[in-house]
């Protein structure tokens, strides 16, 4: 039997290769290879996709996160709310900035973070909360608005929610500011590393722009200390020939975690995901919860299911984050589903049959 992925890109560039050919055949003759019209164009596209208005093109995502706290003046001696349940670049690019990350528990039916524990974080020091879109479900930005104190801003981390949308707002246009990423797993992938920061405030991206070019606004003049982090127009070219199927693609992937749902919803054993009221994901990654975990994702993984954990430790836990003085015990929410989290195959392209194969596979091994 054929293994069935975790994520297949295959399908993906199997629908865009010839496009995304032609535009790099343009690319190469013009050698416009950073910067130039490719990048301008995709950052115009996805500028209105989100409904933001502004969009910088980057490096990655983890770039983006940073970029966008320090165009806030983020910096040392400053806090930043972040959820303790999230990929680790969250808390990296708090951290890359010079400021403290302030983990909080998540909540126990969809994983988001608790805005109950956001209230208690808050100190006169905190600049930033950064909700993030875990799985491709977005926090409730409108409920985490309202408590916010005057001065702390909101920044999403959109880097799995690509086209979700809440309460009839999306993602990338819903805080102060937004990161996300396009490494090539996304919702929105690229064929390597690339990010960008979307905002609805001209300033901010102003700044932006300015410190991910070598603080530069005009050809060798540097006022301000910055980096380099630029999007490339390969990567460009790739992204706005995709963007034009995200909407179906993630059409795919809603009609994908029906049928998951359809398929164990009468599996006690399977705890099913969440999704809150007015939220509409786009599923990034299906993830159920079960006992004994590491057993029944090895049997998977032995059938040849591309299952996965998402994220196995808690940033806490983490030997980077270990001098945040944060041990076991510290967000149980977070630590119990740590060991209990199964990301099961789900990508746009994944037929029926995968999807039963994948849930037979799984009815036999929460049964043994
Ligand atoms: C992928 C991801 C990032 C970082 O993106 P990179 O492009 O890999 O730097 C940040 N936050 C979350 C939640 C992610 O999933």
């Amino acid at each position: 039997m054929t293994s069935i992925p975790l994520v297949d890109l295959a399908w993906q560039h199997a629908q865009v290769g010839d496009e995304v050919a032609a535009g790099w055949a343009e690319v190469l003759a013009k050698t416009a290879f950073v910067g130039g019209p490719a990048v301008a164009r995709f950052e115009a596209e996805y500028a209105e996709y989100t409904g933001a208005g502004h969009c910088i093109g980057v490096a990655n995502g983890t770039d983006a996160i940073e970029l966008a706290l320090r165009a806030l003046g983020v910096g040392p001696g400053d806090e930043c709310v972040l959820p303790a349940n999230t990929f680790i670049a969250t808390a990296e690019a708090v951290a890359r900035t010079g400021a403290t990350p302030v983990l909080v528990d998540c909540r126990p039916d969809d994983a988001l973070i608790d805005l109950d524990l956001v209230d208690a974080a808050i100190t006169p020091r905190t600049k930033a909360v950064l909700p993030v879109h875990l799985y491709g479900q977005m926090a409730d930005l409108a409920a985490l608005a309202e408590r916010l104190p005057e001065g702390v801003a909101l920044v999403e981390d959109a880097a799995q929610s690509q086209g979700a949308r809440r309460d009839g707002v999306g993602s990338g246009a819903a805080g102060a500011i937004a990161a996300t990423s396009f490494y090539p797993g996304k919702n929105l992938g690229a064929y390597g590393d690339a990010g960008a920061v979307t905002t609805s405030d001209g300033e901010l991206a102003a700044a932006v722009r300015l410190l991910g070019a070598h603080g530069s606004s005009r050809k060798y003049v540097h006022d301000t200390l910055g980096f380099n982090s630029r999007l490339d127009a390969l990567q460009a070219v790739v992204l706005s020939v995709k963007l034009r199927r995200l909407d179906d693609w993630n059409e795919q992937r809603r009609a994908a975690a029906k049928r998951y749902e359809a398929l164990l919803s009468g599996l006690e054993q399977v705890g099913l995901p969440v999704v809150a009221d007015g939220s509409e994901p786009v599923w990034h990654l299906y993830v159920v919860q079960v006992d004994r975990r590491d057993e029944v994702l090895a049997e998977l993984n032995a059938g040849g299911i591309g299952a996965g954990i998402h994220y196995p430790t808690p940033v806490h836990l983490t030997g980077a984050f270990a001098g945040l003085g944060k041990g076991e015990g510290t967000f149980p929410v977070a630590e119990a589903m740590g060991g209990r989290i199964l990301s099961l195959p789900l990508f746009p392209g994944i037929t029926a049959e995968q999807q039963e194969r994948v849930a037979e596979a799984l009815t036999a091994a929460v049964a043994r």
